[in-house]
């Protein structure tokens, strides 16, 4: 049987980063949940579809084709095959997500394709319900937190950069707005399962979060 990792987490919480790096290192496929719930909300607001409208969503879910491909960032996300990679990380997008994502019929869909993509594959997969919801049976669950003050700190590091300029007292309102949106919704809120190991990476670097997961998986 292969290998299955949930990593869940707030809001720039390293999930990515460290998933990525333990995918690459164990040579499973990396599924990264947040990204599909950002590629839809991209696509709606493209196309005008309300974003409090749930049937609206599920229709443009239905048409919309979210891919991943392997490359040397990392990965790249398709919608209907056109690269969103960058889209998807836009501010427009990152603040209107959670609204997306509470809709418990647009969630059940987006499972049903996470499952689908872990089916037969040793899988890294990250997102907020992903031990709770989409792999309880994952053989390594994680949930990942960093204090507020942390997270902004290192979301503004990385916009600068990238050339991206950023008020790091608005990253910190909006992250904390998003832990809020995303713990406090009906439908699969974000939520440490039972069995999964909580590590605090405040004060961690990559590297040492990364080898502790791995530390963690059962030989
Ligand atoms: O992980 P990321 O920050 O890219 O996720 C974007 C948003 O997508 C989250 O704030 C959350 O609202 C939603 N999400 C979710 N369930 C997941 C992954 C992401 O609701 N499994």
């Amino acid at each position: 049987k292969s290998l299955t990792i949930a990593i869940d987490g707030p809001a720039s919480s390293g999930k990515s980063t460290v998933a990525k790096r333990i995918a690459a290192d164990l040579g499973l496929i990396y599924v990264d949940t947040g990204a599909m719930y950002r590629a839809l909300t991209f696509e709606a607001l493209k196309n005008n579809v309300n974003i409090k409208d749930q049937n609206a969503l599920v229709d443009l879910l239905d048409k919309t084709v979210i891919t991943f491909e392997p490359d040397e960032k990392g990965q790249s996300v398709f919608s209907n095959g056109v690269d969103v990679t960058y889209d998807i990380r836009d501010n427009n997008v990152t603040n209107t997500v959670s609204v997306v994502a509470a809709h418990s019929k647009v969630r059940h869909l987006m499972v049903k394709r996470q499952q689908d993509m872990a089916q037969d594959n040793g899988v890294v997969m990250d997102g907020r319900d992903i031990g709770t919801v989409v792999l309880p049976n994952a053989d390594l669950k994680i949930f990942l937190v960093a204090s507020v003050k942390e997270r902004a700190e290192r979301r503004h590091k990385e916009n600068k950069e990238k050339g991206i300029f950023s008020d790091l007292d608005q990253l910190k309102k909006d992250i904390a707005e998003r832990d809020y949106k995303d713990s406090t919704r009906d439908s699969s809120p974000l939520k440490q399962a039972a069995d999964a190991v909580r590590i605090d990476t405040t004060k961690m670097t990559i590297e040492e979060v990364v080898n502790t997961i791995k530390s963690l998986i059962k030989k």
